[in-house]
């Protein structure tokens, strides 16, 4: 890929939105939420900090062990209650919370653009997910059925239930911190769990506000939002003896170290952590087909997601001619503030030290060899943007073609055969997601079962619903979100069985 030349990539501007953030008597209460009762005066606090300008947006309260055990026994209380209403009960209280949320779908995408500095767009799409999940587990949670009765031992009747958990901690992250939280709390609730959120300490403010909005919906305790940092907060959450299930969405070192803090309670552990996706492309793919699609699935949300198209493994013999069209399309990406208008499609990364970690990988794999052919370097600042980057000559077993760079970059290698690609794309400790483009219809079916991953599309990237599970393999964690595997896995099977023998 020497040959490509270098894209001309001055293009790449922020775009400014002028006064257009929401006004902070907008806010939702700023505290934890324990009870049904919003908590707002703390010994210590937590700045909030607009990604997009670096000024100060809020402070919060930092949480203790303290609020936890108020928020644990809060909710273990309610349990007692909760885990007994019917399914068709509490669909109609999660099929209100949707209905709510939607109605005020606006105040919710400004605000998780706010905190996160996403685009207007992507914050939406955030929001109109939640509302789908909540929708979904309604359903599904009254269609969720364990098998029947039957004999499975003469004169010996088993029935089997499906019952609840019983107290469920959630550690969210800052990339989708409304989204992630309702892809716990919608299918936790529907089968009839109470639950506790712990945010992302960067990103609480959605979830605050759908506090506020459901706070007279749901009965006291059900829901609960304790707020503070990871080894305090989501430590205590994780060890806690009266919480029965943790599950954690972040990065594999949070994940690791909230199943150990789980094990002295052999506590059950949900685990969604970090991925690397490949993006494998055979000879002979839809080239450029594949480049629009990455133009979306590798700079989504700045490229802070999970899921993202980060990896490209292209066939030798076509690496050219796709470098030159993923250049044309990255070249043109709209980069600014959420305000700046619903054509930007990449915004700020989360913080300074995230667009550090970005530019550090990006330079140590310029020292490695490798080649920005687009991007590759800071934006002027207010705020913390870089420009979206593809670097080229990528070598594999480098880190950039290992680690999970977060951020708008897009890594280029190339392979000479399908045996070769299939190896390389698995040798990663990631397994979340991946994907296959070519026009061979055996190919098409054949690779992915191949591919250690738990999505694999086929000639897409990214496209998600709510009724397919969302989770990974390998150092990605275990545990499904989505679809009516995640109500398994948070409920639990009970087998009654009858003698009746006579
Ligand atoms: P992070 O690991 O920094 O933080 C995630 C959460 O873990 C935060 O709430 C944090 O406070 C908490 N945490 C940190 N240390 C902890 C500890 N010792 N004990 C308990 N909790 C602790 O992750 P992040 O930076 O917020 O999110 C980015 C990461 O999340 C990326 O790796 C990304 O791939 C991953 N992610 C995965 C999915 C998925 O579905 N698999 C979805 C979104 C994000």
């Amino acid at each position: 890929m020497s040959r490509t030349s270098t894209h001309d990539n001055d293009a790449a501007v922020v775009r400014r939105a002028g006064e257009d953030t929401p006004a902070r008597d907008s806010f939702p209460p700023l505290g934890h939420f324990i009870d049904g009762a919003f908590h707002t005066t703390a010994a210590e606090t937590i700045a909030l900090i607009d990604p997009s300008t670096g000024g100060t947006v809020a402070e919060v309260p930092s949480g203790t062990r303290a609020d936890v055990d108020r928020a644990a026994a809060a909710a273990r209380a309610a349990f007692a209650d909760w885990g007994r209403t019917t399914p068709r009960e509490r669909a109609d209280l999660l099929l209100e919370i949707a209905s709510r949320v939607e109605a005020r779908a606006d105040e919710f995408a400004r605000l998780e653009s706010l905190d996160t500095g996403k685009p207007r767009t992507v914050a939406a799409d955030d929001v109109q997910g939640t509302v789908d999940v909540f929708r979904f587990a309604a359903g599904a949670g009254r269609a969720f059925t364990e098998a029947g009765a039957a004999e499975y031992v003469r004169d010996h009747t088993s029935i089997l239930l499906r019952e609840p958990v019983g107290v469920v901690g959630v550690i969210g992250p800052w990339n989708y911190p409304l989204l992630m939280a309702a892809w716990k709390i919608a299918p936790i609730l529907a089968v009839g769990d109470t639950v506790i959120v712990k945010p992302a300490e960067q990103t609480p403010l959605t979830l605050l506000l759908l506090a506020d909005v459901v706070r007279d919906l749901l009965p006291a305790g059900v829901f609960n939002v304790v707020l503070g940092i990871g080894p305090v907060v989501g430590a205590a959450l994780a060890e806690h003896p009266q919480i029965d299930l943790v599950a954690v969405t972040g990065s594999v070192g949070s994940g690791r170290a909230g199943a150990a803090a789980a094990a002295d309670s052999v506590k059950r552990v949900h685990l969604e952590l970090g991925g690397k996706a490949p993006v494998v492309i055979f000879e002979d793919a839809d080239l450029e087909a594949a480049a629009e699609a990455l133009r979306t699935a590798g700079y989504w949300n700045s490229g802070q997601e999970c899921g993202a198209g980060t990896r490209v493994l292209v066939h030798e013999s076509v690496a050219d001619r796709f470098v030159e069209l993923l250049a044309e399309q990255v070249g043109a990406i709209a980069v600014g503030e959420p305000g700046a208008g619903d054509d930007i499609e990449v915004g700020p990364l989360i913080s300074q030290a995230q667009l550090d970690r970005v530019r550090g990988f990006v330079e140590r794999a310029e020292g490695e060899g490798a080649r920005a052919v687009v991007g590759g370097r800071a934006l002027p600042g207010p705020g913390f943007f870089l420009a979206p980057t593809v670097l080229v000559d990528v070598e594999q077993g480098t880190e950039a073609s290992r680690e999970e760079i977060f951020g708008p970059v897009i890594t280029v290698e190339t392979f000479q055969d399908e045996e070769e690609a299939v190896t390389r794309a698995n040798d990663v400790v990631y397994g979340l997601a991946a994907s296959v483009w070519t026009t061979n219809a055996a190919r098409s079916l054949d690779v992915p079962r191949r591919l250690d991953f738990g999505t694999v599309w086929v000639n897409s990237h990214l496209v998600l619903a709510s009724e397919v599970p969302w989770g990974g393999f390998k150092g990605s964690g275990y545990g499904r979100d989505l679809s009516v595997y995640a109500l398994q896995d948070f409920s639990r099977t009970k087998h009654i069985q009858l003698n009746h023998a006579r």
